[in-house]
């Protein structure tokens, strides 16, 4: 089928044909055939790096109105942004802020990428942009599956869906188990194919010799094992190591001209790596050291810090490490010049492969477990698949390969779960209860809800819904107004005998409106309550208010530091709201103190560099908890004006961040 025969407008055949889109690839075809352009629902459930971008391109520029695309990933909404602001004639705007108000400057654009959350907040805030939607794509819809992010998607998608019964919803997921689900749910024709536009062979490595999924076979040669295994602090004899097989892989690809992506398990390990491979003159190997060069340059000038330091001097050798601790202007520089091929190697930890289209000729997995609380634990198949389906680069490497390193003792699960392994079904997280308790929230203080039943209504067109029936939260619901109620986020109003209407409090209103937790929500008004009591609330109090709450990320406590940050809060406990045998989770209020502490020196003057270096956390990370404080003092001056308490603290710790 031919991009020309669409029912495309002239100036978007040409905008397709200059990106090398011409003729449609198969699975674009059958979703063509199932409607996309004729305003018909459609789920592609097709391999990484098919085209789903371009189905819901056609989807959305063959709509009879303004379209949304839903992008569950914020790493990803730029790219998707660009994608559609490049289309001609086509205004498109991005709404990934991460949980900013209204949004009412997004009416009037004919395409908005947004992230869920964001569109969650949108409807939460009354904003009308939504209802006049005639189309809604949704990327990467298999993360209905994930904790908290799963259920606002599916609990957004049945809000829009409800409002405007006529919306036209396309939905693309990775390979997943139960697509015919997913369509079901959605009312939607199903587009399934296992259709590539490179081939793709997968394999296990023992040793250097590789096994792929095809018959065929590569072998590697894995230097000296007993000195990579010493060098690397194992044993000295015994078979080579999973790094040192790993390295040879890599080598073995940039010799043939071919770049690689190595998943390892941590931020730690990512690092590691790279820097084992910086041995191996990589960029030299691959001719493209004045590039790569270029590419450190620039990483060296995002900031000093120790982390940025240490990438450049990789990326000058043609190696680069990824992962969530690094700045978004260092990762960007990385996925550019990889794309650019001015650089090897990347060695990320998986939410690479999820995020960034980055193929590779080669992709190894040399790390196929990872830390689940105490004990190792198996990836999923799903995730280990998105890794591997980014091997091969259309119309540029003959195919793609993937690598899982194992041994002896590993292969044949390795080939069971990964190589002929099928990737898991999705499954509803709405029952968790803290996510159940937000959206219920949501519901009443919307007005969309006021009663159970009616919030059951909400949720019927939910996934979870049409995979057990709404009736099946009913007990859950129930729990969640209880706790609502006991929080002072919503209260009962009674009518006549035995009747009563759920409504919002102030604070449950407000809570709602600023994309809080509820339990957020609550530490912070009792915080603020306990502030205005103090007789000299500072920022600091304010910090450790706000990342008291489950809004706030974690930020890891070494043992070396716990003492450390211990005499800190013993030292400051005058500016604390809470007192030192106070918490239930004394590990994690010490964390929380931890995040306030290095926010409370960042507005006192401290550079990056300088908090990088002592509290030993990312430079990214850095970024995010300064992001995240931003929005979660608005809210809490939001919620002190609410309640009437006044704590200037807050304004000025906002002010100077
Ligand atoms: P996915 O979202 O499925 O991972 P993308 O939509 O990012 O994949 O597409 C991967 C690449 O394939 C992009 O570079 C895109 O431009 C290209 N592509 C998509 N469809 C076609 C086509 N029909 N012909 C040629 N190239 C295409």
């Amino acid at each position: 089928m031919r991009v020309r025969d669409l029912p495309l407008p002239e100036q978007f055949v040409a905008h397709f044909a200059d990106r090398g889109i011409r003729e449609l690839y198969p699975p674009q075809a059958a979703a063509v055939d199932a409607g996309v352009c004729a305003g018909e629902n459609v789920v592609a459930a097709v391999p990484t790096a098919s085209g789903k971008t371009l189905i819901a391109e056609l989807a959305l520029v063959t709509a009879d109105g303004p379209g949304l695309y839903v992008c569950p990933l914020r790493a990803l909404a730029r790219e998707k942004y660009e994608a559609f602001a490049a289309l001609p004639g086509v205004d498109a705007a991005i709404a990934t802020g991460d949980f900013d108000a209204t949004g009412e400057a997004l009416a009037g654009t004919d395409v908005v990428v947004a992230t869920s959350e964001k569109v969650d907040s949108a409807i939460r805030n009354g904003a009308s942009w939504v209802d006049d939607l005639a189309c809604v794509a949704v990327d990467e819809v298999h993360l209905l599956g994930a904790e908290r992010r799963g259920p606002t998607l599916e609990v957004t998608l049945a809000t829009l869906r409800r409002r405007n019964p006529e919306l036209q919803v396309v939905a693309l997921s990775a390979t997943v188990d139960n697509p015919e689900a997913i369509a079901e749910w959605l009312d939607a024709a199903l587009v399934e194919s296992e259709w590539r536009p490179v081939d793709l062979r997968t394999g296990v490595a023992v040793g250097g010799n590789v096994t792929f999924d095809d018959g065929t076979t590569t072998a590697v040669a894995v230097p000296n094992a007993a000195v990579g295994e010493a060098e690397a602090g194992g044993a000295d004899d015994g078979p080579p190591g999973d790094t040192e097989v790993t390295a040879a892989l890599v080598a073995d690809a940039v010799d043939q001209g071919g770049q690689c992506l190595a998943f390892v398990r941590s931020r730690t390990e990512a690092v590691a790596l790279a820097e084992r491979l910086a041995d191996d003159r990589l960029a030299e190997r691959l001719g493209t050291e004045s590039a790569a060069t270029a590419a450190a340059d620039e990483v060296a000038d995002v900031d000093g810090t120790a982390t940025g330091q240490r990438l450049a001097d990789c990326l000058r050798v043609g190696v680069a490490f990824h992962h969530a601790g690094l700045r978004a202007g260092h990762r960007a520089v990385v996925e550019e010049a990889f794309r650019a091929r001015e650089i090897a190697c990347i060695c990320a930890t998986p939410t690479l492969a999820a995020g960034v289209n980055v193929p590779a000729r080669r992709v190894v997995v040399r790390d196929q477990k990872r830390y689940a609380g105490s004990a190792m634990e198996w990836l999923p198949t799903l995730e280990v698949h998105q890794m591997c389906g980014r091997a091969g680069r259309p119309g540029l490497d003959p195919y793609g390969e993937a690598v899982l390193v194992g041994d002896e003792d590993t292969r044949a699960e390795l080939v069971a779960r990964y190589v002929e392994g099928e990737p898991e079904a999705v499954e509803s997280k709405l029952t968790d209860p803290a996510s159940l308790r937000t959206h219920v929230l949501s519901a009443i203080a919307t007005g969309f809800a006021e009663s159970e039943a009616e919030i059951l209504d909400v949720f019927e067109g939910t996934f979870y819904a049409r995979e057990a029936g709404a009736g099946g939260l009913a007990d859950a619901v129930a729990v969640a107004v209880d706790d609502l109620v006991a929080a002072g986020l919503v209260r009962r109003e009674t009518g006549g005998v035995e009747t009563y209407r759920l409504a919002a409090t102030p604070v449950g209103s407000t809570a709602s409106k600023q994309y809080v937790r509820p339990e957020t929500a609550e530490r912070i008004v009792s915080g603020l309550r306990t502030a205005a009591g103090m007789r000299n609330p500072t920022t600091l109090t304010v910090f450790e208010v706000v990342c008291d709450t489950p809004d706030m990320q974690d930020t890891y406590l070494g043992n070396a530091e716990r003492a450390e940050i211990y005499r800190f809060a013993r030292a400051n406990a005058g500016a604390l709201t809470t007192a030192m045998d106070e918490p239930d989770d004394f590990e994690e209020w010490l964390e929380s103190v931890k995040t306030a502490r290095i926010l409370d020196e960042w507005i006192g003057g401290a550079t990056v560099e300088e908090l990088v270096a002592s509290y030993r956390i990312g430079p990214g990370d850095l970024d995010s908890r300064v992001e995240r404080a931003e929005w979660l003092l608005s809210a809490a001056e939001a919620l002190a004006e609410t309640i009437g308490v006044r704590v200037p603290a807050v304004a000025r710790a906002r002010s100077r961040l």
